[in-house]
């Protein structure tokens, strides 16, 4: 790989993305599969993702907050789009820019009611998160009065799993039987599982299945083998490299010292770039299948790498302007995570501007 200012540089394979939307909806042949886009698409980039899994075939899409909705029709026109966090607007805006809220309490569906007609909504009742969407009494309320729902055209009822990445953990089967009740009481279709409520299996999927962070290759099946393919590398250039003696301290504060003679590589990734300080003396990055140990403390702009347990027997060493790889076939987002005790929904959307963006359909 070249490149002229040795940036790191993220590769987001928008192929792989849209395969992943079509592997996720033939889970469930006969459910339509929706695509949740919030937070820039993952960390991705919403336009090029909104625009390979519309072209995979998505036409539903969810994303968090009023704005990312906006952006998102100008970038598809013809896309049904929700808006998890409620009614965060007045209703006039999301019937002008033909946005559903997701009416997250009866305040909300009876904001909802009070328009001339009918109009697109769907309407989240809470089944264990207790984050949004109608709680207990309310629910109790709305089984009272069904004829509220008549205010909400083409509606998803929906719900979220809280455990759905542990299918040992009995909340889902409760959130589930919860959800089948409220349905039948209802009369309307349901969206309910994420990326690993589809896993779950058929009992989970519903009318409508909402996906995330599946579709950007995160594996929804923890301890099992990742279903899904790759979405995203990440390959940081070689800055500098210096040849340090035992005993020296390297970064800030010399939390990390050389206890042999040592090989030093500096890169430019840091926390300005999303590379949490979480990962100071924790995790690896690759060379040719060997994994480097980062040393020392993350900084805003750079990280050091031990080179030395590298043995020029084996093969040539890394240089001055290769590339390591930071995500790629030899780490994933679920492995990083790992190493930095979070979660690849945090690898991802932490994923800084600063990186030169390659989008390859390939
Ligand atoms: C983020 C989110 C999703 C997608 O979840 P994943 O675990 O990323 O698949 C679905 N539904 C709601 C309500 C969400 O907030």
């Amino acid at each position: 790989m070249t490149t002229s200012s040795l940036r790191s540089v993220l590769t987001i394979n928008t192929q792989a993305l849209g395969a992943n939307w079509q592997q996720l909806q033939a889970e469930a042949p006969h459910v339509p599969c929706a695509a949740v886009v919030k937070a820039d698409g993952y960390g991705l980039g919403i336009a090029p993702v909104a625009r390979a899994l519309w072209q995979a075939g998505a036409r539903f899409f969810y994303v968090a907050h009023f704005e990312e909705a906006l952006r998102l029709r100008d970038i598809l026109p013809d896309a049904e789009i929700a808006v998890l966090n409620g009614l965060v607007a007045e209703p006039r805006a999301f019937l002008e820019a033909r946005l559903r809220p997701v009416l997250n309490s009866l305040d909300q569906l009876k904001a909802w009611g009070a328009l001339p007609a009918p109009a697109p909504a769907n309407l989240h009742l809470d089944t264990g998160m207790a984050r949004l969407g109608l709680d207990d009494r309310e629910q109790a309320e709305l089984l009272e009065r069904p004829d509220l729902l008549q205010a909400l055209d083409r509606p998803f009822l929906m719900s979220h799993l809280a455990s759905a990445e542990e299918p040992e953990n009995p909340s889902n089967a409760d959130q589930c039987t919860q959800m089948r009740s409220l349905a039948s009481a209802l009369e309307r279709p349901v969206s309910f599982a994420n990326s690993s409520g589809i896993f779950l299996g058929p009992d989970y999927h519903f009318d409508q299945l909402r996906p995330g962070v599946a579709l950007y290759g995160a594996n929804p099946t923890p301890n099992q083998s990742n279903p899904m393919r790759a979405v995203v590398r990440l390959d940081c250039p070689i800055l500098q490299i210096r040849e340090l003696p035992s005993g020296r301290p390297v970064g800030y504060n010399a939390t990390w010292t050389s206890e042999r003679p040592s090989r030093i590589a500096t890169i430019p990734l840091g926390y300005a770039d999303g590379f949490s300080r979480h990962h100071s003396n924790r995790g690896h990055l690759y060379w040719r299948g060997h994994a480097l140990p980062i040393v020392g403390r993350v900084s805003m702009d750079l990280v050091t790498i031990d080179l030395s347990a590298l043995d020029p027997s084996q093969g040539p060493l890394p240089q001055v302007g290769d590339y390591l790889e930071l995500l790629g076939p030899q780490q994933s987002v679920d492995l990083l995570a790992q190493s930095a005790h979070t979660i690849a929904y945090d690898i991802l959307t932490s994923l800084g501007a600063r990186y030169e963006r390659r989008y390859e359909a390939a």
